[in-house]
């Protein structure tokens, strides 16, 4: 059973040397009576921003516990069920949730796991566009953003998971959308592939104000927010009076000890914006709601879905320290197994 260890408190950016695939052979193929329910096969992982935090050492303002020197890391993958006592899942059944970075896992705590229902899709998307990120995405624009036809909307690291998704729903909803991305390419896929009307690659502007200033001409609306920094700055400068910023990430801060100044926060109050934080996990309740949307969307090719996929466990700590430098092109999975 290949495990991703996670080998100690990481400070600035993390590196795939911060973890270690090991084998670890003791496992064998049947459920012991040790309150494990769930033998589970783990098929897709998913690379998230957040796990970064997991790697620090704890502090009163986390909200999720630190990985464990010594231990698999863990975060929202796929699996099946390969043996059960669970009384909701058993052989055969696949779910997302929470799984260990290993191959085979005995699950004790099943509180995250979602069974899917729907397997005309690709199994993956539940890593994405219908599991975490795409509940992120979901959630965020149409109930922290407020959105109404018309609206000019901005998008940071659009071309992510959750950005490329963000995007499509506010061109679903009839507003004008923008994104910005780190490269050529990902500024191609956001006017080509996911029809925003525009995108810049942040990169090469020398001022994001005049950058923003030329995308907007009339201001921003809604800003969804997943990079912070000096992005944010320039972007309060060109919002309307009244517009909505949802936050969603500060990725430019995860790998800072002490986060960047602000110096336009003062614009909140002269132009009355409201801006507001979120956590996909209070928005649990809209999945039902965004299967019943988006399954349809992806069916009838009205919204599309990029992912980056690297196949094997062995190359799991590389694509998820390549979130931190815009590696990833799409969602980044991880294929331990195609089934
Ligand atoms: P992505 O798939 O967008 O991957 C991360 C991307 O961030 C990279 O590809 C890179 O793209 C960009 N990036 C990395 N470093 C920087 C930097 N210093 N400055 C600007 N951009 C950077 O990730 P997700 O879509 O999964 O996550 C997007 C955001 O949403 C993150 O901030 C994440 O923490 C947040 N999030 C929040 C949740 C919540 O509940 N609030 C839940 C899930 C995600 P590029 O090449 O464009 O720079």
């Amino acid at each position: 059973n290949k495990q991703v260890i996670f080998k100690n408190y990481v400070n600035g950016y993390p590196k795939a040397s911060d973890m270690e695939v090991t084998s670890d052979a003791t496992i064998r193929l049947e459920l012991p009576k040790d309150g494990s329910l769930i033998l589970s096969k783990n098929l897709y992982l998913s690379c998230d921003p957040f796990l970064r935090g997991r790697m620090s050492k704890a502090t009163e303002a986390s909200y999720i516990e630190s990985f464990t020197p010594g231990s698999p890391l863990s975060g929202f993958g796929v699996a099946r069920v390969l043996e059960s006592i669970h009384p909701d899942f058993k052989k055969g059944d696949l779910f997302w949730g929470i799984i260990n970075w290993e191959e085979y896992s005995l699950i004790t705590d099943t509180q995250t796991l979602v069974k899917i229902q729907h397997t005309d899709v690709p199994l993956s998307y539940y890593t994405g566009i219908l599991g975490m990120a795409g509940l992120t995405a979901y959630a965020g624009f149409h109930e922290i953003c407020k959105p109404k036809k018309g609206d000019t909307v901005f998008v940071s690291a659009a071309s992510g998971a959750v950005g490329q998704l963000v995007g499509q729903y506010a061109k679903l909803y009839g507003c004008y959308v923008v994104g910005s991305a780190g490269s050529k390419e990902k500024v191609d896929l956001l006017k080509n592939k996911f029809g925003f009307d525009d995108a810049f690659n942040y990169k090469e502007e020398e001022d994001l104000n005049a950058a923003l200033k030329r995308c907007f001409p009339d201001g921003i609306d809604i800003y969804f927010e997943n990079v912070g920094g000096k992005m944010l700055d320039a972007v309060l400068s060109n919002m309307k009076v009244h517009g909505r910023i949802g936050v969603c990430g500060m990725i430019s801060q995860y790998n800072r000890d002490i986060p960047e100044p602000s110096y336009a926060l003062g614009l909140i109050i002269l132009k009355r914006i409201r801006m507001e934080g979120f956590l996909v996990f209070e928005h649990n309740h809209l999945y039902p709601k965004l299967l019943e949307t988006v399954l349809p969307l992806i069916q009838q090719g009205k919204i599309n879905y990029v992912e980056d996929t690297v196949e094997g466990i062995e190359n799991a700590p590389d694509a998820l320290v390549g979130l931190f430098t815009g590696k990833n092109i799409g969602k980044q999975v991880v294929v331990i197994a195609h089934e």
